[in-house]
């Protein structure tokens, strides 16, 4: 087992290991029972399976009660802990990290600095969250308008904009990538037997045959489609000057960023020191992949998506995003995920990480896109990163009303924050 939602993983412990069994996460945090995790494997835990990642640091920060950052630690009494991580804690604990970097700097300015404060940052360094690498300098940019890509230590305005910055796919990636290219046949499915009863999710015969219209023709597209591993993916950067859709999803993520967007627009963009590897490169990496298939797609039927910007009442802020494709005027946002649940019944935790990871990102990105154009549904293409097996889904925004409700309680309580926002929009 690699991935599982947490109560999985606890029943995997108490089956495995020991029944008087606790997860452990943040400080006086109540973990998700829901919430998915991919195991990490240390070396009391053995060479991990395929597709599973090791571990080389410390899980703990301090032994028992407080897991080293970006991991929630299942324990038990004389039994080795079971470590676990996601990309949200990853991101979350990449940001600490470079807080913590920060201070240290600060401190570094003043005068005098003792061995025992030494060897606390040592030990903290070591800290750092797993399975990522340094990128050399220069670092690697692309222009966002005019696409020209450069190398440069700082990031320099092109074409009026901010650059992207992108690193190149790792070697294990791009060996992941080969042997994927060679063995894949895109097969597209219909939706019913994956969305059943899925948040969002409409009956509607039109928008079905519209959805089997855009597979079908996908289908054909992509089988058809000379197709090579990609060389760079856009590095994820949190650093944002407007608040995007992707911000108001969830509270932990909308937290972060509110407090450190006003700190964000007055600093000067900064590279990106690290890039990922493993599952989430591959990630990043087949959503590169997806993009340039896409943009080479001849097709009356497909266009490229177009930005979309939706008013936030409750926020009181305005927010962009730009879903991936266009299908017949309707609008297309591409996920990928690492297997279908009906690919591997034997994997009973496939249902439970798909309907969590529908209700906690697709039915809602679906829905913030739809506020901001005329449709009255989208299409959701999902596609299986291990078999190339995809799915069409029309969605509509059934998921706003819960967002709203958490809205209202984000606006009072990171008011001032907003403002500090608001205000700095209001200069521009
Ligand atoms: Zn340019």
């Amino acid at each position: 087992m690699i991935e599982a939602t947490l109560n999985e993983w606890k029943k995997w412990y108490a089956e495995n290991r020991t029944e008087e069994c606790r997860a452990i996460g943040n400080r006086r945090e109540e973990l998700d029972d829901d919430e998915v995790f991919i195991r990490l494997w240390n070396s009391q835990d053995g060479k991990p399976p395929e597709g599973g990642e090791s571990f080389n640091s410390k899980a703990w920060k301090k032994p028992g009660s407080t897991p080293a950052p970006g991991l929630v630690i299942v324990t038990g009494k004389g039994e080795p802990p079971l470590i676990l991580t996601n990309q949200k804690r990853r991101e979350e604990a990449a940001e600490e990290v470079e807080k913590w970097q920060k201070q240290k700097a600060n401190k570094a300015r003043k005068p005098k600095k003792s061995d025992t404060d030494k060897n606390a940052a040592d030990e903290k360094a070591k800290k750092e969250p797993p399975a990522s690498r340094f990128l050399r300098k220069p670092y690697q940019w692309r222009c966002r308008d005019c696409g020209e890509e450069f190398d440069a230590t700082k990031p320099k305005v092109h074409c009026k904009s901010n650059p992207r910055q992108r690193a190149e796919v790792s070697r294990d990636s791009t060996k992941w990538f080969n042997q994927f290219l060679e063995d894949v046949t895109w097969t597209y499915v219909p939706h019913s037997e994956i969305s059943t009863g899925l948040i969002g999710v409409i009956e509607d015969e039109e928008a079905d045959a519209l959805a089997k219209k855009a597979g079908e023709s996908l289908e054909r597209i992509l089988n058809e489609t000379e197709m090579s591993a990609p060389k760079y993916f856009d590095l994820y950067n949190e650093r944002t000057r407007y608040l995007r859709v992707s911000d108001l999803k969830e509270h932990s993520k909308f937290k972060r960023v509110i407090n450190r967007i006003a700190g964000w627009r007055k600093a000067k963009q900064k590279p990106v020191s690290k890039a990922p590897l493993g599952v989430i490169e591959i990630g990043h990496a087949f959503d590169e992949f997806l993009e340039e298939t896409f943009e080479n797609i001849l097709s009356e039927d497909w266009a490229k998506g177009e930005r979309v910007r939706f008013d936030c009442g409750e926020l009181g802020v305005s927010v962009g995003g730009t879903p991936d494709l266009n299908f017949k005027g309707v609008p297309v946002e591409t996920k990928t995920l690492r297997v279908f649940p009906h690919e591997v019944p034997e994997d009973k935790n496939q249902k439970s990480i798909f309907k969590y990871k529908w209700k906690k990102n697709y039915a809602k990105q679906a829905a913030l896109y739809l506020q901001g154009v005329e449709n009255e549904f989208m299409l959701l293409l999902l596609i299986s990163r291990e078999s190339g097996t995809f799915t069409v889904v029309p969605v509509d925004d059934e998921a706003m009303a819960g967002m709203q409700e958490n809205w209202v309680v984000w606006a009072e309580k990171y008011e001032k924050q907003l403002d500090d926002y608001k205000q700095l929009l209001a200069e521009e």
